[in-house]
C-alpha cells in the first residue's frame, strides 16, 4: 500500500508529488494518456505539436519565479521570445514569457520523474476506512492508499470526494470557465513575424504561433486558437457537432492575418470545459489529518499554473506539520 495516492498529474498534482516522494512512497494516477493536465501539449505526429492548454507563464511570486529560473538552468523551460502583440498589431507585450523547451508539460514531467505513475486510469469513486483509502478506477480495479490527495477541477472534486470533505470548501465562489482551442497548420510556411496576438473581439481571444517557440523545425505554418470566455460559454456544449462554433473562429483568425482558407491541412478543436477561476478563495489547500485526504489546485488561488504551483507548496507545509 502506498502513502500516497495523488490524483491528477497537472502543476499541482506533479509538484506534491515530487515535494512528498522525497519522504513518502507515492502513486500518480491520471485518467488523461500522459502528464500535463490543462498543462498540456498534443503532438499529432513528428513536428506537428500545439500547446493547446497553458500558452505560457508570466511568474509573479518571488518564489516561483525562482522556481522557474532553476529550470531555466536544467534546459527544462525556456524564454519565449519575439513579438507578442495586442490586437492593433502595434503594441507590444514586454513581461517574461517562459515556455516548456519541449511542450508547456514539461514543468509536470520533470517534477514526476522517477515518481510511479499510471494513466488512463479514471478514479470512478474513493471510500474511507479508518485505515486507509480505496480507490476504484473505470476497469473496475481497487487500489489502497493510506492518504489521498485530489487535484482535479473543482467540480469533478465536488463529483468525486463530496461526503469526504468539510463543507467550507464546497460554499467557496468558485466557477470554472470554459474555452474553446483549435489547432491549425497551414501548407505555405508564411510566417508573420510575431510569436502571439491578443485579439479584442466577443469570439476569437488570443492566436499563438507555434513556429516562434523555436522547438523544431516545421515546412507549414502552425497556429494555436484560444476562444474568448463569453464564446465559449455559448458553445462549450454543441462544439463537437456545430462545426460552425470552429469555423467562426478560424474565419475572425484568416480576416485578420490574410491566411487562407485553402491553405489550411490540418484543423483539430478541443473544448475545455473547466479552464480556470479568475476569483481567488480564502483557502490556499485544504488537508483533513484525521481522514488523511488532501486537495491542491489552481482554483484555491486563481487561474493560472502559477496559483496551482502555490497551492501545492501550501498542502505540502500542511502535511509536514503532521
Ligand atoms: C485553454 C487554457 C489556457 C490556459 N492558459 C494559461 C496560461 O497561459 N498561463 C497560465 O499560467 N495558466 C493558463 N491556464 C490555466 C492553467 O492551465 C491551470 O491553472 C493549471 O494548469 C492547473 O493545474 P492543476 O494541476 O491545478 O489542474 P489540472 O492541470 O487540471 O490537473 C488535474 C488533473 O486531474 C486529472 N483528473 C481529473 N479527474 C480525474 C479522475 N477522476 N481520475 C483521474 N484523473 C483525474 C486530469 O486529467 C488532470 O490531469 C490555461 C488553462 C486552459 C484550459
Amino acid at each position: 500500500m502506498v502513502d500516497f495516492c495523488i490524483i491528477g498529474s497537472g502543476v499541482a498534482g506533479s509538484t506534491i508529488s515530487k515535494i512528498l516522494s522525497k519522504k513518502y512512497s507515492v502513486l500518480v494516477l491520471d485518467k488523461a494518456r500522459g502528464p500535463g493536465g490543462r498543462s498540456s501539449n498534443k503532438r499529432f505526429q513528428k513536428n506537428l505539436s500545439f500547446d493547446h492548454g497553458v500558452q505560457y507563464i508570466s511568474p509573479k511570486s518571488k518564489r516561483f519565479k525562482k522556481f522557474l529560473e532553476n529550470l531555466r538552468r536544467r534546459n527544462i523551460v525556456k524564454i519565449w521570445d519575439g513579438d507578442h502583440l495586442d490586437f492593433t498589431f502595434e503594441k507590444k507585450e514586454f513581461n517574461r514569457k517562459y515556455i516548456g523547451r519541449l511542450g508547456n508539460n514539461d514543468i509536470c514531467k520533470y517534477n514526476l520523474k522517477n515518481i510511479n505513475q499510471s494513466y488512463q486510469s479514471t478514479v470512478k469513486s474513493i471510500k474511507f476506512n479508518k485505515f486507509f483509502w480505496e480507490i476504484k478506477l473505470d476497469n473496475e480495479k481497487y487500489l489502497q492508499s493510506k492518504s489521498i490527495i485530489l487535484t482535479c477541477p473543482f467540480p469533478q472534486l465536488k463529483k468525486l470526494a463530496f461526503k469526504f470533505l468539510n463543507k467550507k470548501i464546497f460554499n467557496l465562489k468558485i466557477s470554472m470557465h470554459p474555452n474553446i482551442t483549435t489547432m491549425l497548420a497551414f501548407k505555405n510556411k508564411k510566417e508573420i513575424p510575431v510569436s502571439s496576438i491578443k485579439f479584442k473581439d466577443d469570439l476569437l481571444g488570443w492566436a499563438a504561433n507555434e513556429n516562434s517557440k523555436k522547438r523544431f523545425k516545421s515546412t507549414l505554418s502552425l497556429w494555436t486558437l484560444q476562444s474568448t470566455v463569453k464564446w465559449a460559454k455559448k458553445t462549450i456544449n454543441n462544439y463537437k457537432k456545430n462545426r460552425k462554433v470552429e469555423n467562426a473562429m478560424i474565419s475572425k483568425f484568416l480576416s485578420s492575418t490574410g491566411f487562407k482558407k485553402n491553405t489550411i491541412i490540418f484543423k483539430k478543436t478541443h473544448g475545455w470545459k473547466y479552464s480556470y477561476n479568475y476569483q481567488q478563495t480564502l483557502m490556499k489547500s485544504y488537508w483533513d489529518k484525521n481522514k488523511r485526504i488532501g486537495v491542491c489546485a489552481d482554483w484555491f488561488i486563481g487561474p493560472k499554473v502559477e496559483s496551482a504551483w502555490l497551492s501545492a507548496n501550501d498542502l505540502a507545509k500542511k502535511i509536514k506539520k503532521i
